[in-house]
């Protein structure tokens, strides 16, 4: 197989749903300075994951675990002069990432409820009984039939639970 060059990395990031706008930036730290998560640990750093990106360095990126610290608050996004839309960025990186079957255990726990269940975590006791002491009406079941034929639709079941083989 031919040696990925730095540009073919970028030129997928940009033709995905949301990369679109990663060459844009010329890495003034705006967006580091601002995420709350890069505040709270010097794992993540949103200036350093898209200079990493711009330079091809594909499996750093996708196999690693950064994109998963993104927290989506859209700080970065608001205030990046260059509008680079960061955070649409980095969900771009994690679809690209699931299409290779790098899910963290956590988001193919939230699949598992989906698809089973309808719901990212099951209703327990406990919130039922919340709720009602909040005055609020009970959950109503999920349809799960017609979520599993849109996530089947989109092929969303078979790509995050093609690396275990089964569904739940
Ligand atoms: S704020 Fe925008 S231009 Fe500046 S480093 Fe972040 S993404 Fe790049
Ligand atoms: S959207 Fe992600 S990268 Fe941007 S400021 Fe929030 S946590 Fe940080």
């Amino acid at each position: 197989m031919a040696e990925e060059k730095p540009l073919d990395f970028t030129r997928e990031i940009t033709s995905r749903l949301g990369g679109e706008t990663i060459t844009h930036c010329y890495q003034c730290g705006t967006c580091a300075s601002t995420c709350p998560v890069a505040r709270i640990t010097e794992r993540y750093n949103p200036r350093q994951l898209i200079r990493l990106a711009l330079l091809g360095q594909r499996d750093e990126v996708l196999k690693g675990d950064t994109i998963w610290l993104c927290a989506s608050c859209y700080n970065c996004q608001e205030r990046c002069p260059q509008k680079v839309e960061v955070a649409d960025v980095i969900y771009a990186l994690r679809n690209m990432a699931i299409q290779e079957g790098n899910i963290p255990a956590i988001y193919m726990e939230f699949a598992s409820g989906l698809m089973g269940e309808g719901r990212l975590a099951p209703i327990s006791k406990f919130l039922e009984k919340k709720r009602a002491e909040y005055g609020l009406p009970p959950l109503k079941p999920a349809n799960i039939e017609a979520l599993r034929k849109i996530l089947a639709a989109t092929g969303f079941d078979k790509i995050m639970f093609k690396k275990e083989g089964a569904c739940p």
